[in-house]
């Protein structure tokens, strides 16, 4: 079976094809798949905010979808910025003002703590659904470093680590994040 996933990411792809390759004839991305279509995220969870992704492609395209919603949630801030993480600061995407608006809103706060959470969903044009979530535990620094990764890399050293995300390699960071292990259960719940 074919499956596209509902992103133009190409972390994201590269991660998911790696472990979800063998469960699938051919795994393309939405523009691979020549589809151009963007889902308002409009859920107040990063679950709804996923199934509502798959559920849309799959019903446009007529084959599998997987979609994933992720972002970083601070301890000291609530749920800050959690599904609003890609807009954060304001533009989408901007991952500079983000990172400078996290450590701004952390800089009084004693507790630095922070996780990434992705939920993971898989939609047939059946209907049927799996749903799998990850998370990574960590803290969130005052100076970015490091050159890989994306987004709040730069600012966040997982738990057990001294190098920030961005610090690693994508092998190094698939083998701990949250995506590596949403799709990891996904792929339990597959087989
Ligand atoms: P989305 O799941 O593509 O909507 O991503 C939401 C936002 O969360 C991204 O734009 C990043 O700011 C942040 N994010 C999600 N996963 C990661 C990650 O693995 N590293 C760094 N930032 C991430």
């Amino acid at each position: 079976m074919k499956l596209i996933i509902a992103s133009n990411n190409k972390h994201k792809i590269y991660e998911i094809k790696k472990i979800l390759g063998g469960c699938f004839e051919e795994i393309v991305s939405l523009k691979e798949a020549g589809i151009d279509h963007e889902t308002v995220e409009d859920g107040t969870t990063f679950m709804e905010n996923a199934i509502k992704k798959a559920r849309e492609i799959s019903l446009l395209s007529g084959v599998a979808a997987l979609a994933d919603d992720s972002g970083i949630t601070a301890h000291a801030l609530g749920d800050e910025p959690g599904i609003f993480s890609a807009r954060y600061s304001g533009g989408h995407g901007d991952d500079e003002a983000n990172n400078a608006l996290l450590i701004e809103r952390l800089k009084d706060k004693d507790d630095k703590g922070a996780h990434y959470t992705c939920a993971m969903a898989l939609s047939y044009p059946d209907g049927r659904l799996v749903t799998a979530e990850g998370f990574m535990y960590g803290s969130i620094i005052e100076e970015g470093r490091g050159e890989r990764g994306f987004g709040y890399d730069p600012i966040f050293v997982p738990v057990g680590e001294s190098r920030t995300v961005a610090e690693m390699t994508d092998e190094e960071k698939n083998a701990i994040s949250h995506r590596g292990k949403a799709l990891e259960e996904l792929l339990l719940k597959l087989d």
